[in-house]
C-alpha cells in the first residue's frame, strides 16, 4: 500500500485530498497545526485504519516514522485576510516548511508535490497567465508575504530537483471553491454565500470589475492526482479558465440564494488586488489530459448546499 503525507490535511483542499487518496488505496498521513484548518473537515476519517493524523507545525523539523512514498505540501494560510493576519506564519510555512518537507522527501526517496499559486503572477500584465510568465509581484505589499513565500517554495523545490534529483511536482492553483471552505475566511465565495443567506449586503470590493476564474474542488483534486502521477517537474497551472467579474459573480450568488433582503454593497478595493486572473491551461491539457468538468452553475449549486447547512448551525 503506498503511503502519502498530506500537510494542511485539515484545510479545505487538504481534506479533499485525504478523501481522494484514501479512495485510491493509499495509506494517508494527515498533518496540520490547525492554524486555519479544522478537524471537522477530517473527523469522518479518524475511524479508518488507512488514516493517521499528526498534529504538527511543518515549519519545525518534520519526523515521520516508516516508509513514505509521496508528500503533498498543502499547509499554508491561503486567503488574503488570513495571510494579512498571520504574515510571519505564512512566510515560515512556505519557506521553512517547504525546506523541511523537501529534506524529508530526499531522505525517504519520496516524490513531493508542492502547492504554489496564481499569486506568483501578482497583478498580472499578461492575460491569461501562462506558466512562462514571471509575474508582477510587490514584495513589500500586504500580499507579498504569501506571494514571495510561494515563489521561494517554487525556487527551493526546483533546487532540490536539480541538486538532489528529488522527484518534484509544482502546481499553480487558481481560485478554487467548494464544500469545506471556511465561512469566515474572508474570501469572496464564503463571504458572498454567507451574506446572501443571512440577508446582508454582499461586500463587493472596488467597483467589482476585477475578474477571477473559479474552479470546483473536485476538478482541482483530479488535476493534482494526475500531476503527481506524471513525470513533469516544471510548474503547471490548474484552474478553470471560465472568467467572470466579481460583480457578476455576486449577481450569480444573489440569483441562486434568492433572498430578497440581500443585495450588492461596495467597499474599498484592497491594496494590490489583482485586476484580472485567468489560467492558460494548455500545459495541463497537453501533459495531463486534464481540463475542468464541473460548470460554475453546477459547482455553485453543490457549494450552496454546504453553506446552507453551516451558516444555519453557526
Ligand atoms: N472580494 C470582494 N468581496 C469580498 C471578498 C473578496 O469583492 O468580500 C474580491 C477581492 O477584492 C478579489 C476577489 O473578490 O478581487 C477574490 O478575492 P479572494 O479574497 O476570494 O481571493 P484572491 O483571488 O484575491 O486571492
Amino acid at each position: 500500500m503506498p503511503r502519502i503525507l498530506i500537510t494542511g490535511a485539515a484545510g479545505f483542499l487538504g481534506s479533499h485530498l485525504c478523501d481522494r487518496f484514501i479512495k485510491e488505496g493509499f495509506q494517508v498521513i494527515g498533518m496540520d497545526n490547525l492554524l486555519t484548518g479544522s478537524l471537522d473537515n477530517i473527523k469522518h476519517l479518524f475511524p479508518l485504519k488507512e488514516f493517521e493524523y499528526y498534529h504538527h507545525d511543518v515549519s519545525k523539523f518534520v519526523h515521520v516514522p516508516g516508509q513514505l512514498d509521496y508528500i503533498l505540501h498543502f499547509a499554508s494560510p491561503a486567503s488574503p485576510i488570513d495571510y494579512l493576519k498571520m504574515p510571519i506564519q505564512t512566510l515560515k510555512v512556505g519557506a521553512l516548511g517547504t525546506h523541511n518537507l523537501l529534506g524529508l522527501a530526499l531522505s525517504k526517496k519520496a516524490r513531493i508535490l508542492v502547492a504554489s499559486t496564481s499569486e506568483v503572477y501578482g497583478d498580472p500584465l499578461v492575460h491569461p497567465q501562462t506558466e512562462e510568465y514571471w509575474g508582477n509581484v510587490n514584495p513589500v505589499g500586504p500580499r507579498g508575504v504569501y506571494d514571495e513565500a510561494k515563489r521561494f517554495l517554487e525556487a527551493i523545490t526546483m533546487a532540490y530537483h536539480n541538486a538532489h534529483q528529488v522527484e518534484t511536482r509544482i502546481i499553480r492553483i487558481f481560485n478554487t471553491y467548494g464544500p469545506r471552505m471556511r465561512v469566515n475566511d474572508g474570501r469572496v465565495l464564503p463571504a458572498f454565500f454567507s451574506q446572501a443567506i443571512r440577508g446582508e449586503g454582499l461586500t463587493v470590493f472596488g467597483d467589482g470589475s476585477q475578474t477571477r476564474s473559479f474552479c470546483y474542488v473536485d476538478d482541482l483534486v483530479e488535476g493534482i492526482y494526475r500531476l503527481l502521477k506524471s513525470d513533469y517537474a516544471q510548474p503547471v497551472n490548474i484552474g478553470n479558465p471560465d472568467e467572470i467579474t466579481i460583480k457578476e459573480f455576486g449577481e450569480e450568488v444573489l440569483a441562486l440564494v434568492n433572498n430578497p433582503a440581500a443585495k450588492l454593497t461596495y467597499k474599498d478595493l484592497p491594496v494590490d488586488d489583482p485586476k484580472v486572473r485567468r489560467p492558460d491551461i494548455t500545459k495541463a491539457r497537453d501533459i495531463l489530459g486534464w481540463e475542468p468538468k464541473v460548470s460554475r452553475a453546477e459547482g455553485l449549486n453543490r457549494t450552496y448546499e454546504y453553506f446552507k447547512e453551516v451558516v444555519k448551525t453557526e
